[in-house]
């Protein structure tokens, strides 16, 4: 049955303009890469899934591997579009991605023309959709021509398969010469995907100086670096966790010494009325070169407890200053 969104939807999001693109995103946005798989539960993906939509978020973030299994995620969100949000495919921007292993074979990863169009063809039978809204080289390949990779990305553009092209976790001086060979096929880059938080910094020596001279958005993935920039793991480390799963966020990731500044960190976002979540993307939102915060999130609760970060995203340089000491440790 269509769901029937609600009405408020656009009220309380902040859409920002990606780069010097005609698009804008909201602030905060949705990504599948945990917790929508076939092994997790139908229902909950769904709830979550509305629930996003419901609350302005219009931009959802999918990669060819997300599951597991990998392309389930891809799967369970085209059944919820295809039931319940079909009406809507307007009001969104789907997102995938290809470039990490996802069949066996020599063209089954990286960043050949021949791996990335079947990539896609694929993605797209499994969302039940006639286009992606932006697609990614989900990483750097080191042994193909960036020509190949890129005028790949612009075939599809012209294929009509995605309306723009985006970039994921390559380095400052691969995303200038990635944009510049983009910029002369006359497919520009949109957007650039990397890890950003209050835990990984990188971004910020050089990455986000080249994205903005090019004109590209940003928009940051792990923004709570996996939940440790939240109150999840405070006073134990809960059996439904992602660090309790323990494939991608491990336990000693939480050294004695983190752990430490997590908890100054959690004291000091209470001092702002927010939860150490809300901080933590507040704090990345405050600098206007990032497009949106991608977000994941296992439940509805931790959804809407992330959504009202967007209500303080404003800092003064002393509170700052004193974050920055804190992470110090
Ligand atoms: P986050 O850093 O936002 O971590 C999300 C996890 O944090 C949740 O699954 C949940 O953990 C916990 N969490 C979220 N909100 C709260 C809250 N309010 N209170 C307590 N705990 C909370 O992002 P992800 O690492 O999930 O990445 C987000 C998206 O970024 C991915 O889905 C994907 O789209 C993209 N991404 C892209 C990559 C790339 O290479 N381009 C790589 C990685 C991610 P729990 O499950 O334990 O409840």
């Amino acid at each position: 049955m269509n769901h029937l969104a609600s009405e408020h939807r656009y009220e309380s999001m902040q859409y920002n303009r990606c780069g010097r693109s005609g698009l804008k995103l909201p602030a905060i946005s949705l990504g599948l890469w945990h917790n929508f798989g076939s092994v997790d539960n139908y229902e909950n993906c769904k709830s979550i899934l509305l629930n996003a939509f419901d609350s302005g978020i219009t931009h959802f973030d999918l990669a060819n591997n997300y599951g597991p299994e990998p392309g389930t995620a891809e799967e369970n969100f085209g059944k919820v579009l295809h039931h319940h949000l079909r009406s809507y495919r307007d009001e969104m921007i789907v997102s995938t991605k290809a470039g990490y292993y996802m069949w066996k074979g020599p063209y089954g990863e990286w960043g050949s023309k021949k791996y990335l169009v079947a990539s896609l063809d694929q993605s797209l039978k499994r969302m039940g959709i006639e286009y992606v809204d932006i697609f990614y080289h989900h990483r750097p390949d080191p042994n193909t021509p960036l020509e190949e990779t890129m005028g790949a990305l612009d075939l599809m553009v012209r294929q009509g398969k995605a309306l723009y092209v985006g970039l994921s976790n390559y380095s400052a001086e691969q995303t200038r010469q990635a944009s510049q060979i983009l910029k002369q096929l006359g497919t520009p880059c949109l957007i650039h995907q990397p890890r950003y938080s209050m835990f990984d910094r990188w971004v910020e020596d050089g990455l986000l100086d080249v994205l903005e001279e090019e004109g590209v958005g940003c928009i940051a993935f792990s923004p709570l670096a996996q939940g440790l920039l939240t109150d999840r793991y405070l006073k134990n480390i809960p059996e439904d966790s992602r660090m309790a799963r323990g494939e991608f966020l491990k336990k000693e990731n939480l050294s004695e010494e983190r752990f430490n500044i997590i908890r100054k960190l959690n004291d000091f976002a209470k001092g702002r009325g927010q939860s150490l979540a809300q901080m933590a993307l507040s704090w990345l939102l405050k600098d206007a070169r990032i497009t949106s915060v991608l977000i994941g999130a296992s439940s509805v609760m931790q959804l809407q407890n992330n959504l009202d970060c967007l209500d303080n995203v404003v800092f003064a340089p002393d509170e700052l200053q004193q974050i920055e000491m804190i992470l110090k440790g």
